[in-house]
């Protein structure tokens, strides 16, 4: 069975991944490695709807769950490996592939689930399931869950509430990215009243950083380069490991450089373990589509924040995404002695 998103208008699409989860047991929900506030508040709040159905759920990540999500319920129990039975449905959330979720192809194949359930808000999500839904108009798949439970008439409980509100304040950069309308609000309110704990919630994901994290910001932003509207910077492994910090430290970094007045696109590189290639984090304000780039570069995201990794020393990779990201700003392309020499290697 194969339902194409653009077969259903959005209410078509609940009633019919309703019907689809009442009519099975037992599930697995997964979502995007390196994982994120909507991936895993989503992918827990999902699990705490199931299970209010009386239904049988894992939870599976591929990567670590960063601390800052440690306080939401359930979290005790997601597990890193994909299970060897054979779940009634997969569920995965915010993926464009299999594959995004961190696990292998095959590794999918020996689960030998009946069916693949796909939810997605990403622009470049992709119908790859045997259902899809797909709704780059949401503002985080924390609330296409949250219109799901909605519908089902399962009742909210302030342990589902909590995941899901992580999942809407962090995918909406706390309320503030072009996403949010008054359904991200009136989802918050509703959430809050069935007893989600935004003020627990808060301080967990924003005033608990490891003091790595607020080194390793120092020394992204004295990298920091701008010219025109483009602005970029980059944390290497030797200045991770100076600052004490770890890859999840690197989370939000690109956010200042988006912050700045006049600067329209914006872009992280962290260098991976890897050495020769560079994850990118790409940020824009307005129209300029950095969706596009990231998908030019095998990566994907939505319009205004988007990700890839690309090959190649950091010199090569950052001359390839100024290029484009330059070309989006429509800025002509300077020549630049932009790194440090010893990074031009
Ligand atoms: P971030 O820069 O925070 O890692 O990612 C920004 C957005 O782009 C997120 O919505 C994330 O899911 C998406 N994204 C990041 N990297 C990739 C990638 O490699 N592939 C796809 N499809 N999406 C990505």
């Amino acid at each position: 069975m194969s339902i194409k998103p653009v077969e259903l208008d959005r209410a078509g699409s609940i009633a019919a991944l309703l019907e689809l989860l009442c009519g099975r047991h037992s599930f697995l929900v997964t979502s995007h490695e390196r994982p994120d506030g909507d991936a895993i508040g989503s992918a827990l709040g999902l699990m705490h709807l199931l299970e209010a159905m009386g239904k049988q759920v894992t939870v599976a990540f591929a990567d670590p769950i960063p601390a800052p999500f440690h306080c939401l319920a359930g979290v005790e129990r997601i597990v890193s490996a994909l299970p060897p039975s054979s779940p009634d449905a997969v569920i995965l959330l915010e993926c464009d592939r299999l594959e995004r979720s961190g696990f292998k192809c095959p590794d999918f194949k020996v689960m030998n689930a009946a069916m693949t359930i796909n939810i997605d808000h990403h622009l470049s999500g992709r119908d790859f399931a045997d259902f899809n839904w797909i709704d780059p108009e949401a503002c985080a798949v924390g609330l296409m869950v949250y219109d799901l439970a909605v519908a089902s008439a399962v009742t909210i409980s302030p342990q589902m509430a909590g995941c899901l509100y992580a999942a809407v304040l962090t995918d909406t950069g706390s309320f503030t990215f072009a996403s949010t309308n008054a359904a991200t609000f009136g989802c918050a309110e509703h959430l809050l009243e069935c007893g989600a704990d935004a003020n627990a919630i808060a301080q967990s994901i924003y005033f608990s950083n490891p003091p790595g994290k607020v080194r390793l910001l120092g020394i992204a932003l004295s990298n920091m380069q701008i010219e025109g509207a483009v602005c970029w910077s980059w944390i290497t492994l030797e200045e991770m490991a100076r600052a004490g910090a770890t890859v999840e430290d690197c989370e939000g970094v690109v956010n200042y450089l988006i912050g700045i007045a006049g600067v329209k696109a914006a872009v992280l590189l962290r260098q991976t373990p890897a050495q020769q290639e560079f994850r990118l984090s790409l940020r824009s304000k307005g129209e300029i589509d950095v969706a596009a780039i990231a998908h030019h570069f095998g990566g994907g995201g939505h319009r205004n924040a988007s990700g890839c990794t690309l090959e190649g020393s950091q010199a090569e990779v950052t001359e390839r995404v100024l290029a484009q990201l330059q070309a989006a700003c429509c800025e002509p392309l300077a020549a630049r002695p932009v790194l440090p020499p010893t990074l031009l290697a």
